[in-house]
């Protein structure tokens, strides 16, 4: 039986077109500067998102850690929300690499962190505190687009305060054709931003870093001690490329299944579908139902993230089609 996989937009199978683009991709050593596909990916993104130059990492974890190490020094601070994947999914690299302290912030329920909190956060320049150098947001967040007068009233804060703005930007894509604006309608507000290529997006690995050129110059030696210099890495640019040419404009649809999939779901017994923004759907199911639950799709090969958040939660992605949200809706129904 073909299982319907909602875990995640991680794991999307690259098309064929994708693996065909792999295939003809000129290549170098990256390392030298010399993959002429890594470039021309890095110089499209910076184009695209309004900043002077990108980096090419392997993954959104690692864009993150680069963009904090290049923007702060022992003993600065970041930030953070207190559910943001840069403080609490990325294994404390920051800290534990970078010897820069995280301040968690509670995000509201619409993922931004409230600005007067984050400011009453800010450290006094003293030899007591941590030097609080950046705020890091997420966008989306949960499947959560952040308000665009939100963005601008955290750039007000940055400039007023001085403090860096940095955007994990995994899923910014997502964001912009939710807003029906230019990704870099989005991204102008910030110094540095994070995007995965990996995600909704369809590659099979990758993430671009993009901020001024010195800073990413800096971000590219970090990678280096990272252990993130790669070679001929055009391989896997060019399918980044293929990505951005033909499967951002489809994020509608995975947006437009996830609201199918929650409307689908409305008036379960068992099930209360807890919100859908963007492409994801998150559900909450009684305790005492949740052994059967788990089994009972398992057994119709209806893949969920159960554990990892507060809620339950699926997300569409470009290998869920119309047939699968329909089967998953169908097997929801039959629980109970
Ligand atoms: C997936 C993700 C990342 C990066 O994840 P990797 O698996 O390291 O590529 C960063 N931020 C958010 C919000 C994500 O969803």
């Amino acid at each position: 039986m073909d299982r319907i996989d909602l875990r995640s937009d991680t794991v999307t199978k690259p098309t064929r077109a994708m693996r065909e683009a792999m295939l003809d991709a000129e290549v170098g050593d990256d390392v030298y500067g010399e993959d002429p596909t890594v470039i021309a990916l890095q110089e499209r993104l910076a184009r695209d998102l309004g900043f002077e130059a990108g980096l090419f990492a392997p993954s959104g974890t690692q864009a993150n850690l680069l963009a904090l190490l290049a923007h702060c020094q022992r003993g600065d601070e970041y930030i953070v929300g207190m559910e943001a994947h840069t403080y609490k999914f990325e294994g404390g690299g920051a800290a534990v690499l970078g010897s820069i302290q995280p301040q968690p912030i509670v995000q509201a329920e619409d993922g931004t962190l409230p600005l007067a909190i984050v400011e009453s956060a800010i450290k006094p320049v003293d030899p007591h505190f941590a030097r609080t150098k950046i705020l890091c947001l997420e966008n989306t967040w949960h499947g959560r687009v952040l308000p665009r007068t939100y963005l601008a009233e955290a750039r007000a804060l940055c400039d007023r305060r001085g403090l860096k703005l940095h955007l994990d930007g995994a899923r910014l894509y997502n964001a912009a054709v939710a807003d029906g604006v230019a990704p870099r309608e989005i991204a102008k507000h910030f110094d540095s931003v994070s995007v995965c290529l990996s995600k909704g997006l369809g590659a099979p690995v990758g993430s671009v870093l993009v901020g001024s050129r010195a800073l990413i110059d800096d971000a590219r030696r970090w990678r280096k001690v990272a252990g993130g210099g790669w070679r001929q890495a055009g391989l896997l640019a060019a399918a980044g490329l293929h990505a951005l040419d033909h499967h951002v404009e489809r994020l509608a649809d995975d947006h437009r299944r996830a609201k199918t999939l929650a409307d689908g779901l409305q008036g379960l017994k068992h099930v209360t579908v807890a919100g859908q923004q963007t492409n994801m759907v998150f559900i909450d199911v009684p305790k005492d139902k949740l052994d059967a639950f788990r089994k009972h799709m398992d057994a119709a090969g209806i893949r969920m993230s159960i554990g990892y958040l507060p809620r339950i939660r699926m997300v569409t992605h470009l290998d869920i089609d119309d047939a699968g949200i329909e089967r998953a809706i169908a097997a929801f129904r039959s629980f109970g």
